[in-house]
């Protein structure tokens, strides 16, 4: 993997231990010469995991639609930042440049494009790794959440597995790196329990 995409929260969070992950996630990329994708702001988790990957020598992308560049303070000292023009933009821009997706703790928008890159693997449309770094058990609930989908046959459980979770940064990356994508196709057999 040469990029890995992180989406986080633009808020830093209640406890200081979200934003230690972001600075031990940081340390684990730098060190793997893996450069970060990211949503280009200078806020929260996002800024600090940004400015820590730049402390240790490393490549840091931002991706930022022109109307947050105000709201969210877009981080002036990237190695490149990509202004667009709409979230739409951003979120196929950050696919594409990426080898992998991390979810870091983070609210809303964190969520949705995890999900949504996710949805994309499930439907074919890539075969690159998603991942979630589960914080101070931050997405405990979001894991049973997903098992209960299973259970429920609206999510198939090859589906499911596609997220992969971990609580270290260096688990994360290593299972990352050993990840095979299924053959899926969430259309073929849907109606098989
Ligand atoms: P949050 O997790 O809500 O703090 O947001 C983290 C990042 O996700 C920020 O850069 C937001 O601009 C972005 N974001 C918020 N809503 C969306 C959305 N609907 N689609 C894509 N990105 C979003």
């Amino acid at each position: 993997m040469k990029k890995i995409c992180v989406y986080c929260g633009s808020s830093p969070g209640k406890s200081p231990e979200y934003i230690d992950s972001a600075r031990a996630l940081a340390r684990e990329l730098v060190t793997r010469n893996i450069g970060l994708v990211y949503g280009g702001a200078s806020v929260g988790i996002m800024g600090e995991i940004a400015n820590c990957v730049l402390a240790g020598g490393g490549e840091v992308v931002g991706v930022i639609p022109q109307s947050l560049v105000d709201r969210e303070v877009s981080h002036n000292g990237l190695t490149e930042l990509i202004v667009v023009g709409s979230m739409h933009e951003r979120k196929a821009i950050m696919t594409k440049m990426s080898d992998g997706f991390i979810a870091l703790p983070g609210g809303l928008g964190t969520i949705e494009e995890l999900f949504e890159v996710l949805t994309w693997s499930q439907l074919g449309f890539h075969q690159k790794p998603c991942a979630l770094l589960n914080v101070k058990q931050y997405y405990s609930s979001l894991c049973s959440f997903l098992d209960n989908a299973v259970e429920e046959q609206f999510v198939k459980s090859i589906h499911s597995e596609m997220l992969l979770v971990e609580n270290e940064p260096s688990k994360l990356l290593d299972s990352m790196e050993n990840y095979t994508p299924p053959v899926v196709d969430k259309w073929i057999g849907r109606n098989e329990t």
